[in-house]
């Protein structure tokens, strides 16, 4: 992975300034991944056996986490969202919820704290993490079918899974989410069955293109699931009319027989949102990343440990700016020049 050389002062801004790109694009969204493990391993995320590891003395700790974020919030990160790997397999997960939660804008609003889960121990944990601030949820459930589930994550565990989706549909953490990459010959006779499901769990289904983020690199432009073939599928069942005012949105959305139930697509590779992105994120090892797709990484991990206190405020914001200052227009999936990142989606946090 290249690392790119210590920032400069040249053309960054300062900080508490908004951290607004050379394309216009200001972010206000921070992806923090917790974890590189997880309790399934989903096949367009992970490899069955012989996962690197991050080094466990590599993880960023709770204060270090909300270190970064804090400093994100000065410069107006208002949005905080948890992933991984799994985050629910963190032993500190109320934590950092709790100290993300206390953290404010620069005009003093409380700032948005959400989580992408596979919903495994959502029941045990949830009453916790809702006391602690967290307010949304995004579940990914990829198929209701027992079978294919353990074909597709290697691991038999559906039922805890559909148990973290009732508890979040009996919460009151509004609006819930479910989300499921849709694949060819996998799941893609599911489509209306799981939009279904979620109408029914009060929750509002999104279909994600598979992206080539797996660690197998087995992705296939060619048999992937395109958001023509999703949409052609649901109109079968649905009249589907396009919600509007998307903003920086991953899912487009359109309302089912004329709303109030939605249903949303996230078209990474076919119909890419990235003019709008506002989007950093921060691996569970300190690393800042200005996209999904980016083969660069912006090491925080030296500033965290190695700076005096004043410093480090000063070196992280100046990391910031520099990862933002960095990003490309767009990914370039489409590129026959494309090269995949050398992690896999769950070390780099979905
Ligand atoms: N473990 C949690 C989960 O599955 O929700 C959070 C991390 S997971 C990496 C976040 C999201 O990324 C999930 O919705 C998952 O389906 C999605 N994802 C993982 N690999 C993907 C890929 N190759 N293409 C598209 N989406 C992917
Ligand atoms: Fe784990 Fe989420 Fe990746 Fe599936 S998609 S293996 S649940 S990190």
């Amino acid at each position: 992975m290249p690392r790119p050389a210590a920032p400069a002062d040249a053309g960054l801004s300062r900080p508490g300034d908004p951290l607004v790109d050379t394309h216009g694009r200001v972010h206000r969204d921070l992806r923090i991944s917790l974890t590189d493990r997880c309790s399934l391993r989903c096949t367009y995320c992970m490899p069955e056996q012989g996962n690197e590891w991050l080094a466990k003395s590599s993880i960023l700790t709770v204060d270090e986490i909300v270190d970064v974020a804090r400093i994100a919030a000065a410069d107006g990160v208002s949005t905080f969202r948890l992933t991984g790997g799994e985050p629910l397999l963190r032993t500190d997960i109320v934590d950092v919820v709790r100290r993300l939660a206390a953290l404010r804008t620069p005009d003093g609003r409380p700032v948005d704290i959400a989580m992408t889960t596979n919903g495994i121990r959502l029941r045990e944990l949830l009453p916790g993490l809702a006391d602690a601030g967290l307010r949304r949820l995004n579940i990914s459930i990829d198929t209701l079918r027992r079978d294919r589930f353990r074909d597709l994550t290697r691991r038999d565990r559906l039922d805890d899974v559909l148990d973290g989706i009732a508890a979040a549909a009996a919460s009151g953490l509004r609006p819930l989410k479910l989300n499921a990459v849709a694949m060819r010959d996998v799941n893609d006779d599911e489509l209306v069955e799981l939009v279904e499901f979620a109408v029914a769990h009060g929750a509002q289904m999104r279909f994600i293109e598979q992206m080539p983020l797996d660690a197998g690199h087995t992705w296939d432009r060619a048999t992937m699931v395109t958001q023509d073939e999703i949409l052609a599928a649901l109109s079968e069942r649905w009249n589907l009319t396009p919600v509007p005012g998307r903003a920086g949105a991953p899912a487009a959305r359109w309302f089912l027989d004329g709303g109030p139930h939605t249903v949303g697509v996230i078209a990474s590779v076919t119909a890419p949102f990235c003019g709008d992105c506002d989007r950093l994120r921060l691996t569970a090892d300190g690393q800042l990343r200005n996209c999904l797709f980016s083969t660069t990484e912006y090491d925080l991990l030296p500033i965290l440990r190695g700076s005096a206190d004043g410093a480090r405020d000063e070196g992280v914001d100046r990391m910031l700016r520099s990862c933002i200052h960095g990003k490309l227009p767009g990914h370039a999936i489409n590129d026959p020049a494309f090269l995949q990142p050398a992690r896999g989606m769950n070390a780099i946090g979905g």
